[in-house]
């Protein structure tokens, strides 16, 4: 069997459905492949899905302001719930990093981010059971929060598929050609054979395997990321602002009425990069789970360290990482495009990032400006870096 589009997205991920949805609604003739059998269910399913600003790269906080945009009108827009919260995003930092949370809430708020500086003191007011004798200073973005993973990713499936999208699960990519007039022969598992005018390769941690069918050499490295959930008290019950601690290096949300989601944003914890995604680890280590136990209780009255019972759930996901930890957004040739390794990112910059990528695959001009995410600048050696680096979080913010 044979089949003909326009346009075939490769991947069935969050980035795939979101540039699959924004290609159907523009009319083209869009097919995409996604080797297993719902969409989402592989890295996007193990998301955080916080959506902020807080960036120290300037291109990347207009995207991820837009993309916060978007989230807040998805509901309307798709037609079915993202599951967004509009909780806020809250950042506390000591003394050794005051003057630089500072310098990136002006970059902030020269940019449009409705971003302010609080005190502790302020803060704790909105969070009151934060503990922040440690703190200095803290900032706070009121429009950022978190959304549900398989609400978004479905959303953007079903209305893909309701504007005209061909959109096939249980279909692995298995090899590739390049047609002589223009465009790609994609082999799927079943021998089935699709040609495709524009290929977009949306394949996360597949990516190295995947775009190599393809002629490309894409820096993708996976590294496990692992999460604990923790039971909260019940003074302590409902939604609460994201907590992103630079002191103790650990990210904190709501997850559900009496969860808190635990993460770490300590290099250290995430430097396990694994060879290939596939069989990989998806528990949690002891030390895992005691590090977010320690640094919850640190932060918040009632998590107190060797609560029995406290933790509620725990997995590992992975982070499909590049060497400077920043996407590669960019195009090889007229025929091929790549929205891939979003290092930790990439929930929150779908909505951009499919619209940009439907833009690329359409010919039409970059709705945003993503100039700086070409894969090029590992080999020129220009990575992106923040140009407010913290003095723990470093590369991670
Ligand atoms: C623990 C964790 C927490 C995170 N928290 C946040 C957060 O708070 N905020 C944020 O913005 N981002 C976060 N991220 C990052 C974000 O979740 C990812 O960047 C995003 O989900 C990547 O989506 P994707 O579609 O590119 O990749 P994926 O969801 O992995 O999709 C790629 C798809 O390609 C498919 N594929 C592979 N090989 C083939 C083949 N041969 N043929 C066909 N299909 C194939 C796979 O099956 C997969 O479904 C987090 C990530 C992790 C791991």
């Amino acid at each position: 069997m044979a089949t003909t589009t326009d346009v075939l997205v490769i991947g069935g991920g969050l980035m795939g459905c979101a540039t699959a949805y924004y290609l159907a609604k523009s009319g083209a003739k869009t097919t995409l492949v996604e080797r297993n059998l719902e969409p989402g269910s592989e890295t996007t399913a193990r998301s955080g899905a916080i959506i902020r600003a807080h960036y120290g790269v300037p291109a990347l906080v207009t995207l991820a302001l837009e993309a916060n945009k978007r989230y807040a009108r998805f509901d309307d827009e798709i037609g079915r719930p993202c599951g967004f919260v509009a909780s806020g995003y809250s950042v506390l930092v000591d003394d050794a990093d005051a003057q630089n949370l500072r310098d990136i809430t002006a970059m902030h708020q020269s940019l449009g981010v409705s971003a302010k500086l609080l005190t502790p003191t302020e803060l704790r007011e909105i969070v009151p059971s934060l503990k922040i004798e440690d703190a200095a200073l803290c900032a706070y973005e009121p429009e950022g929060g978190f959304a549900s993973p398989p609400l978004t990713v479905t959303a953007y499936a079903a209305r893909a598929k309701e504007l005209g999208a061909d959109l096939r699960f249980g279909s692995p990519v298995t090899a590739a050609a390049r047609l002589d007039g223009s465009g790609w022969q994609v082999t799927l598992g079943n021998g089935e054979v699709v040609s495709a005018g524009q290929v977009v390769l949306c394949t996360g941690n597949w990516s190295k395997p995947i775009g190599s069918l393809f002629g490309l050499d894409l820096p993708v490295t996976p590294a496990r990321a692992q999460i604990v959930v923790l039971e909260r008290p019940e003074a302590f019950a409902g939604v609460f602002p994201v907590v992103s601690d630079l002191i103790n290096l650990a990210y904190f949300r709501a997850d559900g009425s009496s969860g808190m989601w635990v993460g770490s944003s300590d290099n250290a914890d995430l430097q396990d990069y694994l060879p290939e995604p596939d069989g990989f680890d998806e528990g949690t280590g002891a030390k895992a789970v005691a590090d977010a136990r320690r640094k919850a209780s640190f932060r918040f009255e009632g998590m107190e360290e060797g609560d029995k019972g406290g933790v509620q759930r725990s997995f590992s996901g992975l982070y499909e990482t590049t060497p400077d930890w920043q996407p590669i957004l960019d195009s090889f040739g007229e025929t091929l495009h790549a929205a891939v390794g979003f290092s930790g990112h990439g929930f929150k910059l779908a909505p951009v990032v499919g619209e940009a990528m439907a833009a690329r695959a359409l010919g039409q001009p970059d709705p945003f400006d993503i100039s700086i995410f070409t894969q090029s600048r590992f080999a020129e050696e220009r990575p992106i870096r923040t140009c407010y680096p913290y003095q723990r979080a470093k590369f991670l913010r």
